[in-house]
């Protein structure tokens, strides 16, 4: 398997960062990093949220987190000499580094020895890992614009982090991800990614589980995920595109106003698991998703792509890895808020129609 050249180096603060590069001894790990940090945030809290059995993660450090700065202090260019940013090199392909702000660390807690609240909100160290993923050194590029062979990159950088950070002690979920446009929340213009290593699974994936779970009891063991790819091939109405190792689809029951569905035809469990060929050919199909989502109103689409990879203990046998990716955008130049149903009640009601929404993106 061609994988890209790796090499890492120590942040001022301790933390890693680490260069996949496309060709071999770029010699990145020589420039060293010149500032002088301050020791990075204690890491989060999670407590307990009795009456809907979930885990909240409370990281007040998050709030000083870099917002929106100028082109000239920008942290995911590289390094020049005006101003010393996360990334020493004067270049990169493809950077990873821990998140200066993580939701999730290995640092000491505030009130780390605290272990109760009240009798029924337990509370527990937020350790796990934080990353950025910067894919293009170019600050005025996007993901849309990458060739696909720097998709591939990313993607096996992405591998490659999953693999790593899933060993960690304690961790739940990898969870690769891309928030695109101020409308989203962005905080950064430069084109760049983040990856989650949950403590715990999260309530999505808990929800995804308690179904395939059920499905498997119904069905005498079958995948859940591998039948609802195989009902949308065959209904074909919601399908945008595929090629031999993916298929793009909206979902029969699609929450956001468009919503694709990026999945392998060979069942795999996280994205260590792809093959070669099946790398390669995710880049060509996720661009073209790209380019339907900036091509429906005729500007940038924000959107958020979500890495769907089996959780790393139990239940890992009934994972299926897939890319959700999905805009708020609903009409040219109104965004869904998620407000009383949504937000308080957890309930969706979507503004446009599934098949609707895919005829769309075809016709793009
Ligand atoms: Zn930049």
């Amino acid at each position: 398997m061609t994988t890209p050249y790796r090499s890492t180096v120590t942040l001022s603060d301790g933390r890693e960062l680490i260069y996949f590069d496309e060709e071999p001894e770029s010699g990145r790990a020589a420039y060293p990093d010149t500032r002088q940090l301050p020791p990075p945030p204690p890491a989060s809290q999670l407590r307990y949220d009795p009456l809907v059995d979930e885990w909240i993660a409370v990281a007040a450090h998050r709030q000083t987190r870099t917002f929106l700065p100028p082109l000239d202090a920008c942290p995911l260019c590289p390094t020049n000499e005006r101003f010393a940013s996360e990334i020493p090199a004067p270049s990169y392909d493809v950077a990873v580094f821990e998140n200066q702000f993580p939701s999730f660390s290995y640092r000491e807690v505030p009130g780390g020895e605290i272990t109760e609240l009240t009798e029924l909100v337990p509370v527990r160290p937020g350790h796990g890992r934080c990353e950025v993923v910067c894919f293009t050194s170019d600050h005025n590029s996007a993901f849309g614009k990458l060739s696909p062979s720097r998709v591939r990159t990313v993607v096996d950088a992405l591998a490659d982090r999953t693999a790593e950070m899933s060993a960690l002690p304690g961790v739940a979920q990898v969870f690769p991800f891309e928030n695109r446009g101020v409308e989203i929340g962005v905080t950064l213009h430069h084109p760049h990614g983040q990856i989650y290593a949950y403590p715990t699974v999260p309530p999505r994936t808990e929800a995804m589980l308690r179904a395939a779970r059920k499905h498997a009891e119904k069905t005498g063991g079958r995948n859940l995920y591998a039948d609802v790819l195989a009902a949308e091939q065959a209904a074909k109405v919601r399908v945008i595109a595929a090629n031999e190792h993916w298929t793009a689809y909206v979902p029969a029951a699609a929450r956001w106003p468009f919503e694709v569905h990026l999945a392998p035809h060979r069942r795999v469990a996280d994205l260590p698991g792809l093959t070669d060929a099946e790398r390669d050919a995710f880049g060509p199909l996720y661009l073209d998703m790209l380019r339907r989502f900036d091509g429906l109103f005729d500007k940038p689409m924000p959107y958020i792509s979500a890495w769907h990879q089996a959780v790393v203990g139990e239940g890992r046998e009934l994972g299926y890895l897939h890319l959700q990716l999905f805009s708020i955008r609903r009409a040219a130049d109104k965004l869904k808020f998620l407000a009383g149903s949504e937000s308080a009640m957890g309930a969706f009601v979507s503004d446009v129609v599934p098949e609707k929404a895919a005829q769309l993106l075809r016709d793009v």
